[in-house]
C-alpha cells in the first residue's frame, strides 16, 4: 500500500497558521512512508469560495517550503484537484446511495425546517432534523420530483447504538448515534455538501490516511457510515489537536493574527514558521527547539503528537525567527531577504506612488513609508492627544472600525472607505475627526498618506492587528466595557438598516 495523505482546504479567507500546521504533519508523515501528498480544494460552497483565497493558500504554502506531489496547479493522476471541476460526480454518488436505501430525499421547505426547531425547542428538546423525508412513500417522492420540487438528499443514520470511531493517536472514540443528525448530503440547490464530497473524493484519490484537526472528530461517525454505505475501505483518521491562544481558547484572529500573509508581512521567516508550526503538539526525539524541515522528516514519528492543546505564542516565535535570523544566516544571505521581503521593485512601485508627491530628497522615503514595514507601531496615548475626539471616544472608533474590518471579507480600498464612511455616519462623526485616530493607529501620524491607500498596502491582518493594538495603547477594553460596547455597535448597526 502507497501512503496517500492530503490537505483540504477551503478558499474562504486567509491562508491560516493552521492549515499550514497540518499541511506540515501530512507532508512528513507521506514522506517518511514513501508516500504521496495530495493537495485538494474544497470549494463547492460557491458564495464564500474565491480564487484569490485559493491563490493566497498555494502561494503562502509554498512560501513556507511545503511541497505537494498532486494538487489543483502541478496536476497528478487523481485529478482534477479542484470540488468545483468535479461537481458532475456528486450528485451520482448521492443518488447511488438513495437507490441502496442509505440515503432519502427530502422536500421540507427552510421555513418547515424553522417551524420544526422552533416546536422542539418549546418542548425544550436539542433541535435536530426529524426524519420527516423518511415518512414518504415511494411514489410521493416520485410525484415530487417529477414536479420539479425543490429537495435534498440526506444519509440515514442508525437509531440507536454508538458509532466507534478508531483515531490513530486517540485510540477509539465513543460517539452516540443520537448525537449525529440526518446528514444532508446534497443541497436544494444540487451542490454537494462538505461531508460527501469529502468522503468521495478522498476515496477516488485513494488517500489512506486522513491527518486533519480535532474539530472534525464529530463528522467522523458520518463519515465512517458513508464508507460503509458505499462498500469502500475507509482511510485511518488521525485527529490533531487545535492550535490554541496562549489563553488556551481556540486559536482565533479576534486574539491573534492567523494569517500565513500576516507573519509574512512582519518578516518572519518561512523556515522559522515551520520549524515552530512543528513544535505544535510534537518534539525532536532529543527535545531540540531548533530544527530544519529535514530534521524534522529524518525524525518524524507522528505518535510522538501530544494531545495537550499546543500554544500557538507569537513571543516564542519571535525568539525562535530571532535564532534563525543570527544563527543561519549570512550577512550577504539577509541582505537578499531584506530585498526580497520588502526592499524589492514590485512593492517600491506599490508604495512610491503615494509618497512621491510628498518627497522632496530621496531621503524622505525612510520617514515617510517606514510604517509600512514595520511590525507593530510603539503607540503611546500621547500620540493620539492632539486629535479632536476626546482619548474614549476615540478608542470607541477604533474598537468599532476593527469590528467592521473584521467583518470585511475582500480587501479593496473602495469597500474598506465605504465601510468606514459608513461607520462615521452611523457614529455621526465628521469624517475627518473620524479618520484621525485610525491614521494614528495605523501610520502612527495624522501626517501620512491616505489612510485607505496605507490600510490596502498593508493587508488586513496587519491593518487589524494595528488597530486592537492601539485600542490597546489608549487602554484596551475591559469585559464590562466590552459588552457596552458590542451593545452600542449592534444598535448603530440596526439603526442603519432601518
Ligand atoms: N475542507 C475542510 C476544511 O476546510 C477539510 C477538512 C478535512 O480535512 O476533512 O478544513
Amino acid at each position: 500500500m502507497t501512503v496517500r495523505t492530503r490537505i483540504a482546504p477551503s478558499p474562504t479567507g486567509d491562508p491560516h497558521v493552521g492549515t499550514a500546521y497540518i499541511a506540515l504533519f501530512n507532508q512528513c508523515f507521506a514522506r517518511q512512508h514513501g508516500g504521496q501528498f495530495v493537495l485538494r480544494i474544497e470549494d463547492t460552497d460557491q458564495t464564500r469560495s474565491t480564487a484569490e483565497s485559493e491563490q493566497a493558500i498555494l502561494d503562502s504554502l509554498r512560501w513556507l517550503g511545503l511541497e505537494w506531489d498532486e494538487g489543483p496547479d502541478v496536476g497528478g493522476d487523481y485529478g482534477p484537484y479542484r470540488q468545483s471541476e468535479r461537481l458532475a460526480s456528486y450528485r451520482q454518488y448521492a443518488e447511488e446511495l438513495v437507490q441502496k436505501g442509505h440515503a432519502f430525499y427530502c422536500f421540507a421547505t427552510p421555513e418547515e425546517l424553522d417551524e420544526m426547531r422552533r416546536e422542539q425547542q418549546a418542548r425544550g428538546e436539542t433541535p435536530q432534523y426529524d426524519g420527516r423525508g423518511l415518512a414518504l412513500s415511494a411514489d410521493e417522492v416520485q410525484a415530487r420530483l417529477a414536479a420539479g420540487e425543490p429537495h435534498v438528499i440526506r444519509m440515514k443514520i442508525p437509531e440507536s447504538g454508538h458509532c466507534t470511531v478508531p483515531d490513530m493517536l486517540r485510540g477509539d472514540i465513543d460517539i452516540e448515534w443520537s448525537q449525529v443528525e440526518m446528514q444532508v448530503l446534497l443541497k436544494a440547490d444540487g451542490m454537494p455538501t462538505y461531508h460527501l464530497a469529502n468522503v468521495v473524493d478522498d476515496h477516488l484519490m485513494k488517500i489512506t490516511h486522513v491527518i486533519r484537526g480535532e474539530e472534525w472528530i464529530n463528522s467522523a461517525p458520518k463519515h465512517l457510515k458513508l464508507y460503509e454505505y458505499f462498500g469502500w475501505e475507509p482511510p485511518v483518521l488521525c485527529h490533531l489537536p487545535l492550535l490554541r491562544n496562549p489563553d488556551k481558547s481556540k486559536l482565533s484572529k479576534r486574539k491573534n493574527p492567523t494569517s500565513i500573509l500576516y507573519y509574512q508581512r512582519m518578516g518572519y521567516l518561512p523556515e522559522a514558521m515551520l520549524n515552530y508550526l512543528g513544535r505544535m503538539g510534537w518534539s525532536m526525539p532529543d527535545e531540540r527547539e531548533k530544527f530544519s524541515l529535514a530534521d524534522m522528516l529524518e525524525h518524524f514519528d507522528i505518535n510522538r503528537v501530544s494531545l495537550g492543546g499546543p500554544i500557538f505564542d507569537v513571543e516564542k516565535l519571535s525568539w525562535l525567527n530571532g535564532l534563525w535570523i543570527r544563527e543561519d544566516l549570512t550577512t550577504e544571505q539577509l541582505a537578499d531577504r531584506l530585498r526580497d521581503w520588502a526592499l524589492n521593485r514590485d512593492n517600491l512601485l506599490q508604495v512610491l506612488p503615494h509618497a512621491q508627491s510628498r518627497m522632496e530628497t530621496l531621503s524622505d522615503f525612510a520617514p515617510l513609508t517606514q510604517f509600512l514595514i514595520s511590525g507593530m507601531l510603539p503607540l503611546t496615548e500621547a500620540d493620539f492627544a492632539a486629535n479632536k475626539l476626546d482619548l474614549d471616544e476615540q478608542k470607541q472608533v477604533l474598537q468599532f472600525a476593527l469590528w467592521r474590518m473584521e467583518a470585511l471579507s475582500s480587501w479593496q480600498r473602495d469597500t474598506i472607505f465605504t465601510e468606514l464612511k459608513t461607520l462615521s455616519e452611523q457614529m455621526a462623526i465628521k469624517l475627518k475627526d473620524f479618520l484621525a485616530p485610525l491614521f494614528v493607529a495605523i501610520a502612527g501620524t495624522t501626517a501620512s498618506f491616505s489612510v485607505m491607500d496605507s490600510m490596502t498596502l498593508l493587508g488586513p491582518d496587519m491593518s487589524r492587528a494595528r488597530l486592537r493594538h492601539a485600542v490597546n495603547a489608549l487602554g484596551g477594553v475591559g469585559k464590562k466595557q466590552l459588552k457596552k460596547l458590542e451593545k452600542q455597535y449592534q444598535q448603530l448597526t440596526l439603526g442603519g438598516e432601518e
